[in-house]
């Protein structure tokens, strides 16, 4: 095998997002036992650093091993028991997985499906309520990567305190860019990833369980079906004085996620999220001077990820492929029914600066001067100047 080069690439996509440098020398760091004394103090450490990201003082707050769907898997099989029915937000890619894991585990998902770029408008749910026996859990998705749609949380949660259920939140293109607050808005179960909004490359699943759904997995008829993912049993080596082997943790990418929750820190949120509220406003107001609007409507865009409906006379395909070839850019597609008609651009994290906004809205000018679809040069840098002196 011969040495691979990493190109360099601005990753302007759905994810993963530009990683910071030091959580790359963190990464690369020596190994040691994950049962070593140090190596539970980075536990502790990280513990701490995702309590103050989801804003909760959950005990049960860890990271799973494996990717945000592992995250998914892991709030849905340990809360869901053969028979139980879950109500589905279902507006794109991800509000579909989670259905799709809900029947694996002998579930009945019952789907709350809007059209992909909406969102679950919360009385929608209290009617599905009222018509549907019990229930044990609604689950949606604050961020939905496929449709850059923000799903409103907190309305939810009051309606499901009133019927006693669960609820569920998929924070995966959200934690860390926009608030989540598992506390305050009353969410029982949350999971994220790493490779969004905290910058991070992608390996584990942050995840935080309230008391009330710790009780819901202590009290299981069944055992979860999942051994790897079983909370009962992965408890036991994240809860301090404790530290029992389950399974060997990944010492690298903890490390590395110890290293992330740092920057966030010494940024602070408010800040981050501001920054992320003005770099999307500037590539918002960029690309729509030169005619790409966004999917969902003003009241529930994401600025974490943008996604623009291209027009039909633009090769969409092409285009995303001169960018990666030419400028080293990657954004996303479509996925589903919106394959060929969207761009999807990440601005999560270390990737959400105004150096790359500007980057890219230059790069689409330079191409759609070149294929006749932009007629005048800078007005999209234009636009998004325009944002940034007026927006700080
Ligand atoms: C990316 C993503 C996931 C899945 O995460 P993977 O790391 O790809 O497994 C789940 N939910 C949402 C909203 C996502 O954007």
């Amino acid at each position: 095998m011969e040495d691979f080069h990493a190109p360099r690439r601005l990753l302007l996509g759905p994810g993963p997002s530009a990683v910071h440098a030091r959580v790359l020398q963190a990464i690369s760091t020596p190994l040691v036992g994950h049962l070593d004394p140090t190596f539970l103090n980075v536990m502790n450490d990280v513990q701490a650093g995702l309590r103050h990201l989801f804003a909760t003082m959950n005990r049960f707050t860890i990271a799973v091993s494996g990717t945000g769907s592992a995250g998914m898997e892991a709030a849905v099989v340990n809360i869901v028991e053969p028979g139980d029915a879950v109500i589905v937000g279902v507006n794109g890619v991800f509000g579909t997985r989670l259905a799709a894991i809900v029947e694996r585990c002998g579930g009945k998902a019952i789907q709350i499906e809007v059209a992909w770029g909406q969102i679950i408008e919360p009385n929608m749910i209290a009617e599905r309520l009222l018509q549907s026996g019990p229930v044990k859990a609604v689950a949606l998705v604050h961020a939905e990567t496929s449709t850059g749609a923000w799903q409103p949380i907190e309305p939810v949660s009051a309606i499901c305190r009133k019927h006693n259920i669960l609820l569920i939140v998929d924070a995966v293109t959200s934690l860390g860019g926009i608030p989540v607050e598992v506390d305050q808005w009353g969410i029982d179960v949350c999971y994220s990833a790493t490779q969004k909004c905290l910058s991070c490359p992608p390996g584990l699943a942050p995840l935080t369980l309230n008391e009330r759904a710790l009780s819901a997995v202590k009290n299981r008829r069944t055992p979860c079906q999942s051994w790897y993912l079983d909370l009962s049993l992965i408890a036991d080596y994240w809860t301090e004085h404790n530290r029992a082997y389950h399974h060997t943790a990944p010492i690298s990418m903890l490390y590395a996620l110890r290293e992330a929750l740092r920057v966030i820190e010494e940024e602070g949120l408010p800040s981050r999220f501001a920054r992320h509220r003005l770099n999307s406003r500037a590539l918002l107001a960029g690309l729509m001077a030169i005619g790409l609007d966004p999917l969902p409507s003003p009241d529930c865009r994401l600025p974490t990820l943008l996604c623009v409906t291209v027009p039909a006379s633009i090769d969409e395909g092409a285009v995303r492929s001169q960018l990666l070839e030419r400028f080293g850019i990657e954004i996303g597609g479509g996925l589903g029914p919106l394959k060929g008609k969207v761009w999807r651009i990440g601005l999560m994290g270390e990737s959400s600066t105004e150096a790359n906004v500007l980057t890219l809205l230059n790069a689409l000018e330079e191409i759609g001067i070149q294929h006749g679809w932009v007629s005048t040069p800078g007005i999209a840098l234009q636009a998004a100047a325009h944002t940034y002196s007026v927006g700080r």
